[in-house]
């Protein structure tokens, strides 16, 4: 009962406190910080991106000291393919279906094709094609025909 009450009362206000400075705010949808937090991060993305490009080869770890940003935000960044390590780099997210090294994203490419593939087949299913049969006596016709030589 108390549960649902204060349940309620926080979804009539939508009002949280960032996650990073606590300061409250009008939360609508995406992640639960601020708006001046939003803007500092995006800063701290193009400072990582920057990083990154400067930097080939880095790694998650080296990326996060340099950068003053954590390991988490960073995979965070990965997941959402914001961000891209360099091919040689060391870093590595795991495919949440084969758990195969990848750098951004969610799952590797071979997954990736496995999906695009059954999605492909679930939709030829659905929309199986008219088969498109020869005239019934097509055959009889020909075999017909054939008797008549
Ligand atoms: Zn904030
Ligand atoms: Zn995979």
């Amino acid at each position: 009962m108390t549960e649902n009450l204060v349940k309620g009362s926080v979804m009539d206000m939508d009002v949280r406190n960032c996650k990073k400075c606590g300061k409250l705010f009008n939360h609508a949808i995406g992640p639960v910080i601020c708006p001046l937090c939003k803007e500092q991060l995006e800063e701290k993305f193009q400072e990582v991106k920057k990083y990154i490009r400067d930097h080939p080869g880095c790694g998650i770890a080296e990326v996060s000291d340099e950068c003053e940003v954590s390991q988490q935000q960073i995979k965070q960044w990965l997941r959402d393919e914001r961000l891209q390590f360099s091919e040689d780099s060391p870093v590595g997210l795991n495919c949440e279906n084969c758990n195969a090294m990848i750098r951004s994203g969610r799952f590797c490419d071979k997954c990736k094709l496995e999906m695009t593939h059954s999605l492909q087949n679930m939709y030829k299913s659905e929309h199986k094609p008219v088969e498109h049969e020869k005239p019934k006596d097509y055959k009889d016709n020909a075999r017909m025909r054939y008797l008549d030589h």
